[in-house]
Formats: C-alpha cells, structure tokens, sequence
C-alpha cells in the first residue's frame, strides 16, 4: 500500500527482486508468496489492517547515508546493500525513510505476521552513559515522522517495541531473554523514537499483541540519559 508521508523515499520497485539478504537469510518471512522469489510480481500476504505492531531496529551496521543511493529507485536490477536489508524501512544517517518492501509483506524479522519492521541505520551502543556513534538528529525526526505517518495510513496499528522485547530467541534459564535485548534497537533509537512515539502518540509499549512474546524492555534500552534534544 501507498504511505503518505513527506519523508518516505519509495525504494519498493528496486528491492522487490531480493529474497536473500546480504546475510544469506530470507528477507521474507515464513508463509510469504515472496519468500524465496522476491516481491516482484508477488501478491502481498496480508492486508494492512491486519498489522498490530511496530518494532524498531538498529541495522548494527554502516552508517548509510540516502544521498550516497545513486542507482534510481525503480531499478529492478538494483543489488545495493541497502535493498537487501531485511525490514519495510531503513532510516537513514541523512534522514530518509526508505521504503523497501510493501507492509502487505511478512519480513524475515522479528515484526513477523502482525508487524512492520524499521531498521536504523549503524552501531550504536547501550552502555549507561552515551558514548560512540550517535543516532542523528534527522534520523530521529525521520523515524518518528515515519511512525506517526505508519500510525496515521494504519489505524490497527497500536503498539511498538524495541526487538529485544518480543524476540523470538528462546529464553535459557537464569539468563537475559535473548541476544537482542540490550543491543537492538539499543537506547538511542528507543528513547528517542520509540518512547516518543509512547508519550507522542500514544502508542502500547509494556504489553504486546496477540502474536508476539514479551521478554519486557530492557532497562539499558530505556534508559534516559539517552535522550536527545530533538
Ligand atoms: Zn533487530
């Protein structure tokens, strides 16, 4: 489905081909027509009024800058790193929210069948006091205009999450709930989107959907010393 929104660059025709990520993993997830073939062509898995949930991401990656995407959005034959990152959006360092794949798609994410998954461009950490890279303030001003824009085109759509709240690693005994808990999206992008996006928005943070688990948040994730002035 279309998104209107201001900071949305529609990316969808040139990922569309992908089914496997950088990584060597499925972009699509489980039980998606596009799973293993890629999007083009491809009718989506589900309607939008279906999705529930937003869950947020950091890419642990480079700091991709959206000026640096020279091949032209609709090219089909695009193999930039970018278009094979598995999730619907990537914000970028610059400030641009990339449409990769439609929301009628199921991501090879934690999102899964009720979610859209943003991943945050770079490497930020979740240490008690800030430090290395930090998330940028148009970075911050894209994710949530994305957000709100998400929030506005879908109306079921009532919760987010950071990914370490509702992986689906299973939790060992005596043991934090999996890989993901401190460290995606980590506290640069939780605070500052989606604790945002809590008060702002009024959007379900403690309680998940039906669907997903909840390992709660991390309190290296919500930690406020992390707020930024944006
Ligand atoms: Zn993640």
């Amino acid at each position: 489905m279309d998104i209107r929104s201001s900071v949305i660059r529609d990316r969808r025709a040139a990922a569309s081909d992908e089914s496997i990520s950088v990584a060597g993993s499925q972009i699509f997830g489980r039980g998606s027509h596009a799973r293993g073939r890629g999007a083009a062509g491809a009718t989506g898995d589900r309607p939008a009024q279906q999705i529930t949930t937003i869950v947020l991401h950091q890419t642990a990656g480079a700091m991709i800058r959206g000026d640096s995407i020279v091949s032209v959005d609709s090219a089909i034959t695009s193999h930039h790193r970018v278009d094979r990152i598995a999730a619907h959006f990537v914000i970028t360092v610059d400030g641009q929210a990339i449409y990769l794949r439609d929301v009628e798609f199921i991501m090879n994410n934690a999102g899964g069948r009720r979610g859209i998954d943003i991943e945050f461009c770079g490497r930020y950490r979740n240490s008690p006091t800030p430090e290395g890279n930090r998330l940028t303030p148009e970075a911050i001003r894209a994710g949530r205009q994305l957000v709100a824009d998400l929030v506005a085109a879908i109306p079921t759509i009532r919760h987010i999450h950071p990914h370490g709240q509702v992986q689906s690693t299973p939790a060992s005994h005596d043991e934090e709930p999996g890989p993901k808990y401190h460290s995606c999206c980590g506290p640069d992008v939780w605070v500052n989107v989606g604790m945002w996006a809590e008060s702002s928005l009024r959007l379900l943070t403690a309680d998940t959907a039906p669907g997903y688990p909840n390992h709660g948040i991390s309190p290296r994730q919500s930690n406020v010393a992390w707020r930024q002035e944006v």
